[in-house]
């Protein structure tokens, strides 16, 4: 029988005590793994363990898979009606509103982030991408095709089956429920790996499940390591469709499993190294507190981050003078504390990897000209950092930081910054911030990325499609396109007046 996790908060943005289980939820039961590894799971604010939870490894995601089959062909799939899945999920998603401050808490705890942001944009997100796609449980429809009048055709959206989700650690509940909530929809059961430095918002979630009325095997959660719970869903010949998020380097892994194992369909949200093109004739204000919020939101762990900002060279030196003033201004602090924007980065291996970037700009020429340096002696915390000075082959330009570091660089003319913009092998997202319509839209067009914002960054709409060009993934996440992951699309042809 699996121990439990209490933790009592009291702090400035949450008063309050938590428990969760520490198992694998596998079956509509929580459950001690076969090898009975844990993973000790730090506060990325003090560097210390919180607590240990349990690890899976392959047995245990076979055993979920094999759960998973069960009820996709007993209780869920095309065995239960849309509108019931939808209800579920409704359901599913006021249980989840009920307890928002919990996992806001939990998320923050194990992450890093700011309670307000971790129960804001992150826990309200995900409640609300679960409404959406409850909502489209009793949408997923075919198509009747005219050909001839002897046949009647017609397309269905069955779904997929079993599926495999992986997911990383930078929005963990936001993230999860991207995951689940179209999967679920359009019918599938899921066998999903949470990120093993956020785990605990995930134990949460599955304490909701049963009471929302899932049968068993439907949802499981399998907490465990990218190389060993990780790969063994990539790999499982049971699990139809494998859907990640996370590096560009681990795609490529999972991409290879799914291929090698049972060639199963793969969507991938991987890395960024997005643009940000402000030209001499935008709002400046607005253009400097969109380019903060681009790169430094959430500590700039962000998949879509703007981290590369090209700047006209008429304006450079006032937007610089002022982008330097507002990230200096970021308060940086402890994630529980109510006004703190930018809490500590996820873990030790980040904080090293971010402070080898800063050491690799230094060495390669480029200007530390703000930052670039931890911040006190505990915890994982650093300073908002702009680089100036930066050369195209630069690491620090080419590679995705996922820190809170900024590139500045200038650009003379358009056709130069759209080129110097698509000089990237990732194509997640890219703004452009101009007061010319025609400019705001040539470029927009022009930029090789799966999103374009046009004076804004850093936005996402539940029913607007999210996702990459080139190694920024394949596939696409949100909207009403998410869904078409998750099923397959069977021809019916039926012969009414063919004769042979
Ligand atoms: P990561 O690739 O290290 O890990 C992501 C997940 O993959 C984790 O659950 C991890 O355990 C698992 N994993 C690791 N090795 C594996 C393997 N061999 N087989 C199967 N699973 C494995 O990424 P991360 O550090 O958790 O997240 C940061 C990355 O995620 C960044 O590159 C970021 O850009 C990307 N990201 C992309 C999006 C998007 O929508 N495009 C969103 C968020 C994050």
């Amino acid at each position: 029988m699996p121990s439990t996790f209490t933790k009592t908060f009291d702090t400035p943005a949450y008063k309050g005590t938590v428990t969760i289980p520490l198992g694998l939820y596998i079956n509509g039961e929580f459950v001690d793994p076969v090898e009975g590894g844990t993973i000790d799971v730090v506060n990325p604010a003090t560097g210390k363990v919180v607590t240990s939870i349990a690890a899976g490894t392959k047995a245990d995601i076979d055993i979920a898979a094999k759960a998973a089959k069960k009820a996709y062909k007993t209780s869920w799939g095309l065995k239960v009606p849309g509108a019931q899945r939808g209800k579920l999920m409704s359901k599913l998603a006021v249980l989840m509103e009920e307890h928002i401050a919990e996992f806001a808490a939990l998320d923050a705890l194990a992450n890093g982030k700011a309670y307000n942001t971790a129960y804001g944009r992150d826990n309200k997100g995900a409640i609300a991408v679960m409404e959406y796609y409850a909502g489209w449980a009793d949408k997923i429809n075919g198509k009747t095709i005219e050909t001839n009048e002897n046949k009647l055709a017609y397309t269905r959206h069955e779904p997929i089956g079993v599926v495999g989700q992986i997911i990383p650690w930078n929005v963990p509940m936001f993230s999860l429920s991207l995951k689940i909530a179209p999967a679920l929809a359009t019918g599938n059961t899921i066998v999903l790996k949470p990120s093993e430095l956020t785990p605990l918002s995930a134990l949460l979630f599955c304490t909701l499940i049963e009471e929302a009325g899932f049968p068993p095997g439907v949802i499981n959660i399998v907490n465990g390591y990218g190389p060993t719970a990780g790969q063994a869903i990539s790999e499982h010949p049971l699990i139809e469709k494998v859907a990640f998020t996370g590096s560009t380097l681990t795609g490529r892994k999972i991409m290879e499993a799914a291929a090698k194992s049972n060639l199963k369909p793969v969507t991938l949200e991987l890395g960024g190294k997005s643009p940000n093109i402000i030209f001499d004739d935008a709002d400046l204000e607005q253009a400097v507190k969109w380019a903060i919020h681009g790169i430094y939101f959430n500590h700039g762990q962000n998949c879509s981050a703007g981290s590369r900002i090209f700047v006209q060279e008429s304006i450079y030196e006032k937007f610089l003078d002022q982008f330097t003033e507002n990230a200096r201004a970021i308060k940086v602090g402890d994630p529980f504390s109510p006004d703190t924007y930018q809490g500590p980065q996820v873990s030790k291996t980040q904080f090293e990897r971010i402070m080898g970037y800063i050491t690799s700009g230094k060495n390669d020429g480029a200007t530390v000209h703000l930052g670039g340096k931890q911040i006190g002696q505990e915890g994982y915390f650093i300073e908002p950092t702009i680089f100036t000075e930066c050369q195209p082959d630069m690491k620090i330009v080419r590679e995705e930081i996922f820190g809170p570091v900024a590139c500045v660089m200038k650009f003379s003319t358009e056709d130069e910054v759209v080129e110097q913009a698509n000089d990237t092998s990732y194509g997640l997202a890219a703004s452009v911030f101009t007061k010319d319509i025609d400019r705001a839209i040539r470029v927009a067009h022009a930029l090789e990325a799966g999103t374009a914002w046009i004076n804004c960054a850093n936005q996402t709409e539940i029913s607007m499609p999210f996702g990459g060009f080139k190694q920024s993934g394949i596939g696409r996440e949100l909207s009403e396109y998410a869904l078409e992951n998750y099923t397959n699309v069977k021809a019916v042809h039926v012969n009414i007046g063919i004769r042979l």
